[in-house]
């Protein structure tokens, strides 16, 4: 094996940083030696703090004592952002200014058009904003966002049917308790109930960063896609596994069959690229007519690919479908993971060459690496 890349963790404590650690357990590229949290955390010893994943905490990283967010001179050069949005839009600028290169899973910049919001299956070419980003900001380091948990799901949708051109989208979803973190939604609310308003504007991100993300780069800008999405947005009784029920029109009128065939075939560079959290499959495609379920479909791959089902005619908007992803994984932390495999793989690609693109993670300013 190579060297690997220390990377550190903001917000290592919660749901999606719990998952990160996971995730990150024997990457190949990549190895967690820093962490941060709140001021609740800083200080313990990371194994002391309560660990809520079936899958056994890492012992070298249960070994790391938590620091707080203002030890930025301690992080390492790649850092991973899972920390709540009332504290991610300050902490997350403070270390991009000082040199870090911040995956971030936060709302707090996904829609500042100096930011990538990435989905390396549906526009990899966004990352060439990093460009703009460091000369406007002057930052030494760089942000790059991943979105919203239900928006992947529908962006990974839309971009398979790209060439189709979406023109108006309705989707309902029914998402799981685990997007709303740690401890989340009160049991006696969520329990046998659909909750049918998410907070923190989920209906308005699904609505907006699904046409950044289907947007153009073009003169060193990202240009919204021109179609529209209307949002209703749930919270149900299901621990893991967002699903969108979605309505469409596609410009070009294809067949269910083209459709259908335009979803399982869709593949995109990090297949190409084999990155190590890439899916094989990024959709899979489902024919039977009670799937997919969260249930029994969620863990699938990983919980990388995003599930489809039920593609039929809709008589108000031409086409229906079923969506369903695991929101913790391809919808956060599987999802900054891929994000920071993409710039690292493009980095090594461009051969060290000062390429300002894909610098952020292999960047020769400071890069920490270890034998392993
Ligand atoms: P969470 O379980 O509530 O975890 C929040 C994390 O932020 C914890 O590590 C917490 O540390 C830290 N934090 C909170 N207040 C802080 C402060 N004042 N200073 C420093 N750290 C602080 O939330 P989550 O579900 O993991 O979500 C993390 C981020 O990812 C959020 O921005 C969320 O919107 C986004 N996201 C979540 C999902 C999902 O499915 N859950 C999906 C996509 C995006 P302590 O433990 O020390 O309090």
């Amino acid at each position: 094996m190579g060297q690997r890349i220390d990377v550190g963790i903001l917000g290592a404590t919660g749901v999606v940083g719990q998952q990160l650690v996971a995730l990150l357990a024997d990457h190949p590229w990549f190895r967690v030696t820093w962490l941060a949290a709140s001021e609740r955390s800083a200080g313990h010893r990371y194994g002391d703090l309560a660990w809520r994943l079936p899958s056994r905490q890492p012992a070298d990283v249960a070994a790391l004592r938590v620091s707080p967010l203002e030890a930025v001179a301690d992080a390492p050069s790649l850092l991973f952002s899972a920390l709540d949005a009332s504290v991610a839009g300050e902490a997350e600028v403070a270390f991009a200014a000082s040199g870090r290169h911040v995956v971030s899973n936060a709302r707090n910049h996904r829609m500042d058009p100096l930011v990538p919001l990435l989905i390396p299956e549906v526009n990899p070419d966004h990352l060439s904003l990093l460009d703009q980003q460091r000369r406007v900001r002057g930052w030494t380091g760089s942000l790059v966002t991943n979105p919203n948990c239900a928006t992947v799901v529908i962006a990974m949708v839309l971009a398979a049917l790209r060439q189709f051109q979406p023109e108006r989208v309705v989707v309902t979803t029914l998402q799981a308790l685990s997007g709303a973190g740690y401890p989340g939604v009160p049991s006696l609310d969520a329990l046998a109930n659909v909750i049918p308003y998410i907070g923190g504007g989920e209906e308005e991100k699904i609505e907006t960063e699904t046409l950044k993300l289907l947007g153009r780069f073009e003169n060193g800008a990202v240009r919204n896609a021109d179609f529209v999405v209307s949002a209703h947005t749930n919270r149900v009784a299901v621990p893991d596994g967002h699903t969108a029920i979605m309505s469409f029109e596609l410009a070009t009128q294809p067949s269910i069959e083209d459709v259908s065939a335009a979803l399982a075939a869709f593949s995109a560079e990090p297949q190409e690229r084999r990155l190590p959290t890439a899916p094989a499959q990024p959709i899979v495609l489902h024919t039977a007519q009670d799937r997919p379920q969260p249930r029994l479909d969620v863990a699938f791959g990983g919980g990388m690919p995003v599930h489809c089902g039920r593609v039929r005619r809709c008589p108000v908007l031409g086409y229906k479908l079923v969506a369903m992803g695991h929101n913790v994984i391809r919808g956060a932390a599987g999802a900054a993971l891929l994000n920071a495999e993409l710039m690292e793989a493009r980095s090594r690609a461009a051969g060290g060459k000062a390429n300002r693109e894909t610098e952020p993670v292999a960047s020769a300013g400071g890069i920490q690496t270890h034998q392993v």
